[in-house]
């Protein structure tokens, strides 16, 4: 598996240079940010309750399934199917397409709507289902956006057009739909309303990603804020579940548990405005929903995960916190990570999913300051996974050769307290020299390229060593 992951630091020098998206990023930095803080303060105040031990909880409930995640996955099986749902497996990406193609094949599907599955992104669902004849509709409004900008890739998880601004989704409509072009926000999702509505009512497979899988009723969850979700899995007369086999909660209880956590993580709402739980196939009773439900439940490189060290990242819930409070993304974006995932917990993936050689600068697109780790939800401890990353692109010589010695001569240095004092004495006046009195240094000389885009702080004071020699020698005096 492929990705464009390998380029990170040239995609990250365009993005910095690109005024526009710089300026679209301004806006979007702060917005979840602000939000997420005013609901986690609001769960205390208004419940009375902690949202730290919510958090606990969240945590608890991803690792018991992981644990045993052969056993859930057995048990949402045979309760899916007991509701008339067909249950398939799929190892990648490739397997994703040939199910998908092969059940439109079966119903003679012609047209698909879908509601955001970053499943089928990672499959590339969509060129695989023009290939075969058949036509994707996104209906996510965010999707949507994309779809009709010449399939652009979404930067975001939740918030897939997040690069782009109103004016340019304005052009992007009048363009598309030949409509006189409007610059408000509802007369712009009122337009994309009235063309996707067509498209619900023709369209013979619906295909939706899905947040939770409920094992003890063989359900999915769906959470949207535009009801898309519904029309998609309700109106056609199939509809195909793609979804990784991780996102499975053993029951009810615990997927309420979880809804307590996403949509404050991810929006700073208190509940989404559409939380859909679907089973089985339409009954006798029921006035709408599909006659053939499939669930297509997939690996890849999922299942490798379980039991190694990196198994904390299987408990994402996907809420996208991490990469709105992450520096990092908030300066280059989401499309500058290369492939499906952006952000922390993309750098993560990507490194996993996608081989380390294939993403060599991800797991260092970041400051290990630690912000994603403070609000993932279900504690996932991403700075750690990050660190683990890099140590193992140096055990297997993945990194630069200049690095790898600088490293081994810092541990050297290191490792020899007299070596490491002079050479901490020798630097200081080496940057104080290089300073020329001031508080900045515009070019590093020993390493150029760290100045490229940013300057060095000058030493200030004393230092660490020396402050600490002089409090011992005070508190013996
Ligand atoms: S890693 Fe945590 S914060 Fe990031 S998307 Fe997953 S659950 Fe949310």
């Amino acid at each position: 598996m492929r990705s464009q992951a390998m380029f990170f630091k040239a995609r990250a020098g365009e993005k910095l240079a690109d005024v526009q998206l710089q300026k679209n990023l301004a806006g979007f930095k702060d917005k979840f940010v602000g939000m997420r803080a005013r609901a986690v303060d609001a769960y205390g105040i208004n419940g009375g309750a902690d949202f730290e031990a919510l958090r606990d909880a969240g945590q608890m409930i991803r690792d018991r399934v992981l644990e045993n995640l052969d056993v859930w996955l057995e048990l949402f099986e045979e309760k899916a199917t007991q509701r008339g749902a067909t249950v398939l497996w799929a190892r990648d990406g490739r397997e994703i397409c040939e199910h998908v193609i092969a059940i439109a094949k079966r119903h003679d599907v012609k047209k698909v709507t879908k509601s955001k599955s970053m499943l089928s992104e990672e499959a590339q669902l969509n060129v695989a289902l023009m290939a075969a004849g058949i036509q994707p509709v996104e209906t996510d409004l965010g999707e949507y956006i994309l779809q009709i900008d010449d399939n652009e890739a979404p930067s975001h998880i939740i918030a897939p057009a997040a690069h782009k601004n109103l004016d340019e989704v304005a052009d992007l409509f009048a363009r598309t739909h030949d409509k006189p072009r409007k610059t408000d926000i509802p007369a712009l999702t009122r337009e994309a309303r009235e063309v996707l509505r067509e498209h619900f009512l023709t369209a013979d497979m619906g295909i939706s990603g899905g947040n939770f899988l409920i094992a003890e009723t063989g359900s999915v969850a769906l959470v949207t804020n535009e009801g898309n979700g519904r029309m998609v899995t309700t109106l056609p007369k199939v509809h195909v579940v793609i979804t990784g086999i991780e996102k499975i909660v053993p029951n009810l209880e615990d997927f309420a548990t979880l809804m307590r956590l996403l949509p404050r993580s991810a929006t700073g709402q208190e509940i989404s405005n559409y939380v859909s739980v679907c089973t089985g196939i339409k009954g006798v009773e029921d006035s709408d929903g599909p006659e053939h439900t499939y669930f297509v439940l997939v690996d890849n490189g999922r299942a490798g995960l379980v039991g190694s060290e990196f198994q904390e990242m299987l408990r994402c819930i996907r809420c996208g916190a991490c990469m709105n409070h992450c520096p990092v993304y908030q300066s280059v974006g989401g499309h500058a990570y290369g492939w499906v995932y952006p952000g922390p917990m993309g750098s993560v993936l990507t490194s996993l999913y996608t081989g380390l050689e294939n993403s060599l600068d991800l797991p260092h697109a970041s400051t290990l300051c630690n912000q994603c780790g403070v609000v993932c939800p279900v504690r996932i401890p991403l700075p750690e996974l990050l660190r683990k990353l890099r140590e193992k692109q140096t055990e297997r010589g993945l990194r630069p050769w200049s690095e790898r010695v600088a490293l081994a001569a810092w541990s050297w240095v290191a490792q020899r307290p007299a070596i490491y004092a002079l050479a901490s004495r020798l630097g200081v006046r080496y940057l104080n020299w290089l300073a020329e009195g001031s508080d900045r240094i515009n070019v590093l000389g020993v390493a150029p390229g760290w100045t490229e885009g940013r300057d060095f702080p000058a030493p200030q004071g004393r230092t660490f060593r020396e402050m600490y020699k002089n409090r011992n020698e005070r508190s013996k005096a």
